[in-house]
């Protein structure tokens, strides 16, 4: 045969999954970063803030094993414990993460600007809303408790521990679009504020959008943020574009207010016949 046909999907967004932290609550995704360093003080290792920020929107055991692999955490592990980190410190680490969190957790929950507005937009134009988290169910019920208060209630919330794995892996954004019953996924787009939320998109076949500012990857709080001097932040906006653009995400803005506009650009991309 000398001629094949490709099938194309031209119509409209159907649904939008959101992460939690740092994207709908906890400007600036600041309850675990603090969480991560606490913890591993309590194990006679100085973490940095950045280095605690790295490996985030991971399950929270993975990114306690990838901070413990990175090369300086591992030489004070050394130096502090006599050998090199096992498996089984990892566990340890992580089975003391999970109550340090909790506790810190109810200090974080205020929703982030714009969520509602955001949210109500989608809906006005028939799309679905799902959520995804590396928090475990106990922490995302916190979560949606606090954000039902303020008005934002996805239609599904998938926790990490609710999949095989999570992100970089895309299980969470599936399961999420399969309880929604929307497909196929290029009618859909993942929003997040972190690396491993732009893979855990682009993984399942997603649109992707990041967002800086507000999210981990500036990582201040909305105090800290708006007490800080123009010149000071637009350097750290613009170094999360370039590491989130780099990472491979479709759309970089500052925050969730700037997403309904991106709607009608990726639809138009669709209707041309243009996949994520
Ligand atoms: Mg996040």
């Amino acid at each position: 045969m000398e001629f094949y046909t490709q099938r194309q999907y031209r119509g409209p967004l159907k649904a939008a999954i959101f992460d939690w932290a740092g994207t709908t609550i906890d400007y600036g995704c600041c309850a675990p970063a603090g969480t991560f360093q606490d913890l591993f003080r309590r194990n006679g290792i100085e973490a940095t803030i950045a280095q605690a920020r790295e490996p985030m929107g991971m399950h929270k055991r993975d990114h306690i094993a990838t901070m413990l692999a990175m090369p300086e955490i591992a030489r004070q592990w050394e130096a502090e414990h006599g050998s090199p980190h096992s498996d089984d410190d990892v566990t340890r680490l992580f089975e003391t993460f999970i109550p340090l969190q909790l506790k810190a957790l109810p200090n974080f929950l205020d929703i982030i600007p714009g969520v509602v507005n955001t949210v109500d937009a989608m809906r006005a134009r028939g799309m679905k809303i799902g959520a995804t988290t590396g928090y475990n169910e106990e922490m995302m019920g916190f979560c949606q408790e606090a954000a039902t208060r303020e008005g934002y209630v996805p239609d599904v919330s998938i926790a990490v521990t609710q999949v095989p794995a999570g992100r970089p892996a895309p299980w969470m954004a599936v399961k999420a679009a399969m309880e929604l019953q929307v497909f196929p996924w290029e009618s859909i787009v993942k929003i997040g504020d972190t690396v491993t939320d732009v893979l855990e998109g682009l993984n399942a076949g997603m649109w992707t959008i990041a967002l800086t500012k507000q999210g981990n990857e500036v990582g201040l709080s909305r105090a800290e943020v708006e007490a800080m001097a123009p010149g000071d932040l637009a350097p750290r906006v613009e170094r999360a574009t370039q590491k989130l653009a780099q990472a491979g995400a479709h759309y970089v803005v500052e925050s969730v207010e700037d997403i309904p506009p991106l709607l009608d650009t990726i639809e138009e991309r669709l209707a041309r016949g243009e996949r994520p």
